[in-house]
């Protein structure tokens, strides 16, 4: 057994002392970074995750030890030290130490307005955060003279009960009390939760000495970084302020240097040159030693430079990217560190506009975030409405109580959508995703009030047609107004992050893409293919709805024929375009898969401009509308029983896929396009649907004379599928997993009401998450393994995917790449998140 590292509860920081992030926190680690750098750190000791936990069950350390360090008369700040900074900690106590005796030597040695401007801070700093008093008493005054330390001492003794406490060690036991009770409050451990940390992450402290900012001579403190943390572009940041501590030259009014030369105003760099080209030196070491940008927090006592402290700069989604890559291409990280850095789900604040997570939010309603992104505009509540208003140039949100297929133009039309059912593999949600269009579903204690065109938020509030509104489809939260956004930025660096993640991946990523706008933007983010194109989106527009619908109504084989005949140059010239767009790439077209009773109008108004459409009476149209629907239509006559009840469809979509094949293969590379049947449950489907297409195959190849090739392929989303994956890969050269319905089917859980009581289920433990939107491993998951394993026994070189929703996330990638399968296709815009997801599950794995 290996023996277990054990580490001193406290330990001076020195470039030799054993140390570690995960004993003592990144703070502590990190200023022993800066100590082997030659940093002029003051003084420095550490206390491990093991000894703050037992001061917080009222154990505390040998404090005269850790005084013992610090010398006679000990001056000392404690900050926290988490493991990873990112999860926070209390806030810094400053001047522990500072006493009546204290506070007389020091009049001595830096004049009397510096020591009793310390002994005030300290006392301020003690009352508020250890005794926890008012803050309100306890305000640093103008003019820090005896008489406002009289009155700071006697406001505490009068609150407490007892006179301010002058042993340093007693005020050092009580700061290292309060600090490690704080952290283990509930709101502490939720705030750090949030941010990814373990129930029972630990903190560490570092107690250091005082560098005094305050006396005489220049002194003073600042804070310095050399990167923006908005743009990642190479900028010297930070203030310094005379006689100042802690960051106090950040919030400063007035007085505070800026750091390197500036037209508003004096700088570091001409006040105190010398200062600041350490400063800029120590920039340069911290970013090739500790392989990071750092920001650097300073104090200057006497003229004399010290570094307190070093953490990463904060950085949104894009200086993240960048600062990634510039590190890489200056030799200082791997291309692989930078892959791994970035969290794929950032890259998403890249590609769409968002609200400026520091503007102030006024939250109408919370639903669930379907699509990425943030959008505003004028509240619209039809398709119709949303088409006119990007007429008139004006943007637009698009309410619904849920979108159907007939939406589809108001979606391209809308800046974002938000409709009160749904979860996130709804209509509104995979329309939403595939377009990059804002999108929150289910947002359900929202009303809409359809006489007086307005909606209702839960507390009462109305929002009338027209006024505007904001949809954050990131945090799936709808805003009043119009808070600031930020724009998208997908920027060289982001490309060559990716380029880099391909490198590494060994998953293939294709792109769900129905359109050639969706063809463009899977390509534009080097998609390797088209792994799903939805047709039946290509028929709901304006004269092919008509079709679509006098399709439906006819009488006889010959005369469905004449109109598919209609629409076959149609679909003909949309698979053309798909084909040239993705220039050679695999492009994988899903035969017609919805009930046809979704093309038929929903409302009497529908109806009758049907029956003058069709030239019927409006009571054949009626009936036929109603016999057409069905109890459970996501159960019933669709996707493959279609292609065998009314074979008609599917033959003139394999006739239009293959007369395009010949077209684009005559223009470019040859293309062997992927024709998939969709919610196949039984082999005989297969052959049925093979039978026929086959002969369309022929037909095409004897009327034109040209050879192509094709392959054909089956969805798989029924649990039987899976099952039965042995016999259909007999006849498919493909099977691709559609996790939407199979989720669906494998819980017997409908996508489209599911998001009414998701949140109830997931907030009781009932699922661990919503599974619609994290692929259910064990359930699904079980599917998918039976369904791989029993295909590959009867045709080992068959392609395997995936292609629901799920395909762009993380877990199901790695689960994808466990089972072998060759690819992931998912919506265009979670392509990039994709890849980057894909390298790093290979990078890990390679250990
Ligand atoms: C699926 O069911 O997983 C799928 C991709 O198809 P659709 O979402 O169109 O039903
Ligand atoms: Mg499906």
């Amino acid at each position: 057994m290996q023996k277990q590292r054990t580490f001193d509860e406290i330990t001076l920081i020195t470039a030799q002392a054993d140390m570690t992030a995960a004993i003592h926190g990144g703070r502590a680690k990190c200023l022993q970074r800066l100590v082997r750098l030659d940093m002029p750190v003051p003084t420095t000791v550490a206390l491990t995750f093991g000894a703050v936990r037992r001061i917080a069950n009222g154990q505390l350390p040998d404090i005269a030890e850790i005084l013992n360090h610090f010398g006679p008369e000990p001056l000392v700040s404690v900050r926290p030290s988490s493991q990873d900074p990112d999860w926070g900690g209390p806030g810094a106590v400053l001047n522990i130490g500072m006493c009546d005796a204290r506070h007389a030597s020091l009049c001595q040695q830096l004049g009397e307005a510096a020591a009793t401007s310390l002994y005030l801070r300290f006392i301020f700093a003690y009352a508020t955060e250890v005794a926890r008093l008012g803050a309100d008493r306890f305000e640093l005054p103008d003019c820090p003279d005896r008489a406002a330390l009289d009155r700071a001492l006697a406001a505490y003794e009068e609150e407490m009960d007892e006179p301010f406490p002058q042993d340093p060690a007693r005020q050092l036991s009580d700061v290292l009390n309060s600090m490690a009770r704080a952290w283990e409050g509930t709101t502490a451990r939720l705030l750090r939760e949030a941010k990814g940390a373990p129930a029972d992450a630990g903190l560490g402290l570092v107690v250091q000495a005082m560098s005094l900012g305050v006396g005489r001579g220049e002194c003073g403190s600042g804070v310095i970084q050399f990167i923006d943390g908005t743009t990642g572009q190479r900028r010297v940041t930070g203030r310094y302020l005379s006689q100042s501590q802690g960051r106090e030259a950040l919030t400063a009014e007035s007085g505070a240097l800026y750091l390197t030369r500036d037209p508003r105003g004096l700088s570091l760099e001409e006040a105190h040159p010398a200062t600041f080209a350490t400063l800029v030196d120590y920039g340069a070491r911290t970013r090739t030693r500790l392989k990071e940008e750092m920001e650097i927090e300073f104090t200057v006592e006497d003229g004399q430079l010290s570094i307190l402290d070093a953490v990463r700069v904060p950085r949104n989604s894009q200086a993240a990217v960048r600062i990634a890559v510039d590190l890489t291409e200056d030799n200082i990280i791997r291309p692989e560190e930078a892959v791994m850095r970035i969290q794929p789900q950032t890259l998403s604040e890249l590609l769409h506009q968002q609200v400026d997570p520091r503007a102030v939010r006024d939250v109408i309603t919370r639903g669930i975030a379907a699509s990425p992104g943030g959008a505003r505009g004028r509240i619209v509540f039809s398709a119709t409405d949303a088409q006119a208003a990007a007429s008139r140039g004006e943007s637009c949100i698009l309410v619904r109580r849920e979108t159907t297929p007939e939406d589809i133009r108001g979606m391209h039309a809308a800046a974002a959508v938000l409709t009160i059912r749904g979860g996130v593999t709804s209509h509104a949600a995979v329309i939403g995703r595939g377009l990059g269009l804002p999108c929150v579903v289910g947002a359900s204690q929202l009303r809409i009030d359809r006489k007086k065109a307005a909606i209702i938020a839960p507390d009462g509030r109305r929002f009338a047609e027209g006024e505007t509104i904001t949809v954050d489809g990131t945090t799936g939260e709808v805003l009043a107004g119009e808070p600031p956004m930020l724009e998208a930025a997908i920027d060289g660096a982001f490309g060559t992050l990716l380029d880099w993640a391909d490198r590494f991946r060994d998953i293939g990523v294709r792109a769900n893409a129905d359109t050639p706008a969706d063809a463009q933007t899977a390509r534009n983010f080097a998609a390797e293919g088209i792994g799903l194109c939805r047709t039946e989106h290509m028929f709901f527009e304006g004269e092919r709805l008509s079709l679509m619908r006098e399709m439906i109504f006819a009488d006889t084989p010959e005369d469905r024929k004449a109109v598919l005949a209609r629409l076959l140059p149609m679909q003909r010239a949309d698979f053309i375009e798909l084909f040239q767009i993705m220039a050679g790439h695999p492009v994988c077209i899903r035969l017609f898969d919805p009930p046809l009773h979704e093309f038929l109008p929903a409302d009497k108004s529908g109806i009758r401009e049907l029956a003058d459409l069709l030239n019927l009476p409006l009571a054949d149209v009626t009936a036929r509308v109603e016999a057409l629907e069905e109890y459970n239509p996501m159960l019933g006559l669709r996707g493959v029983r279609l292609g065998v009840t009314v074979p008609e469809i599917y033959e003139m979509q394999a006739r239009a896929i293959f007369e395009a094949t010949i077209a684009a293969s005559r223009k470019g590379e040859a293309v062997v396009p992927e024709i998939m049947i969709p919610l196949v449950s039984a082999m005989r489907e297969v052959e049925l649907v093979k039978n026929r297409i086959d002969a369309v195959a022929v037909n095409v190849h004897n009327m034109t004379g040209a050879t192509f090739d094709y392959r054909l392929g089956v969805m798989v989303e029924t649990p039987r599928a899976a099952l039965r994956a042995g016999d259909i890969a007999l006849h498919s050269s493909f099977l691709s997993f559609g996790t939407n319905d199979l989720t669906q089917m494998t819980y017997g859980l409908s996508r489209d009401d599911a998001g009414r009581f998701m949140s109830t289920y997931v907030q009781k433990g009932v699922y661990e998450e919503d599974p619609f939107h994290t692929l259910d491993l064990e359930g699904v998951g079980e599917l998918l393994t039976i369904g791989a394993e029993r295909a590959r026994a009867t045709r080992p070189e068959i392609t395997l995917s995936i292609c629901g929703e799920h395909g762009g996330s993380r877990s199901a990638i790695a689960f994808s790449r466990q089972r072998g399968l060759n690819y992931v296709s998912c919506s265009p815009f979670r392509v990039p998140l994709a890849r980057l997801a894909a390298a790093q599950i290979a990078l890990s794995d390679r250990g």
